[in-house]
């Protein structure tokens, strides 16, 4: 018995292709001084992925793509879909519409340049598009963006639209809203997979959500980072309510990964929402 596999959904294995400390809410402006360590993570989040024959979409940062070009073909070159998690790792409900448009735009002539080709997929920074910043999706769509992957139906205290639906739905026309995935405890959402969530809360937990999401034939999306599976990066004294949820059991991700690509079915977003058929 292999978990839920045999039941068949796929779900999407998502990854927000960033450096350690460009979502530590650091300002951008300090970044230059902490040591690039991209590749360590993502290299050895390819060979998991290879390993389990799993195609992921890599939503990756404009910013980080202007260092690591070659990553990011790299990671194009072994099959991997490639979308955008904006060019310089701001709150969109920050940005406002015109800075949200302008790093949009940014970030996707990053990877124009890099090879991309066509992006269709986005994920905010942060989750960050919340009650009173739909006007986001009007942009994605401007900008020929057909998928989006960036509200967590749950309350954050930084990200969060918690009764929005929890399963994929239209938010415009052409454009697809792909939640985070969430657990229905009475009446409020739980969430269970992902980044810090796949750490904090025991394997079995992430296993049950999931299986649950699958056992009602929806599709859940999955979301880690490359420095999940370098445990060795440099520790830094920023915020508590920061530093625990990004610090805590790193060291259990690679085994979960491995474990959890094995129970589950996962391919591409792309590929999950029939756009690759
Ligand atoms: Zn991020």
């Amino acid at each position: 018995m292999t978990g839920v596999k045999a039941e068949g959904v796929v779900n999407a294995l998502t990854v927000d292709l960033e450096d350690w400390y460009q979502g530590l809410e650091i300002d951008p402006e300090d970044w230059g001084r902490y040591e690039d360590r991209l590749a360590i993570g993502t290299l050895r989040l390819l060979d998991l992925l290879a390993e389990a024959g799993v195609r992921a979409t890599f939503f990756v940062l404009g910013y980080a793509a202007e260092r690591a070009p070659d990553l990011v073909r790299e990671i194009q070159a072994r099959g991997h879909e490639l979308g955008t998690h904006g060019y310089g790792h701001r709150f969109v409900y920050r940005l406002g519409p015109e800075g949200f448009r302008a790093d949009l735009k940014r970030s996707l002539e990053v990877l124009a340049k890099v090879g991309s080709g066509p992006i269709r997929g986005h994920r905010a920074p942060y989750f960050s598009i919340t009650s009173g910043a739909e006007w986001a999706f009007e942009v994605l769509q401007e900008c020929s963006i057909t998928f989006d992957s960036s509200v967590f139906p749950v309350k954050n205290y930084r990200y969060g639209i918690p009764d929005s639906p929890r399963w994929i739905h239209d938010v415009g026309d052409g454009l697809v809203e792909f939640p985070l995935p969430t657990y229905r405890l009475g009446k409020r959402n739980i969430p269970i997979a992902g980044g810090a969530y796949f750490r904090i809360f025991p394997y079995t937990f992430t296993r049950f959500g999931l299986s649950e999401i699958n056992s009602t034939g929806h599709a859940a999306a999955f979301y880690i980072h490359p420095w999940e599976l370098d445990p060795g990066h440099p520790r830094l004294s920023v915020a508590r309510r920061i530093r625990i949820p990004h610090y805590w059991n790193l060291k259990a991700t690679e085994g979960r990964l491995r474990r959890l690509m094995r129970e589950f079915r996962f391919a591409s977003m792309g590929e999950v929402l029939g756009l690759d058929a």
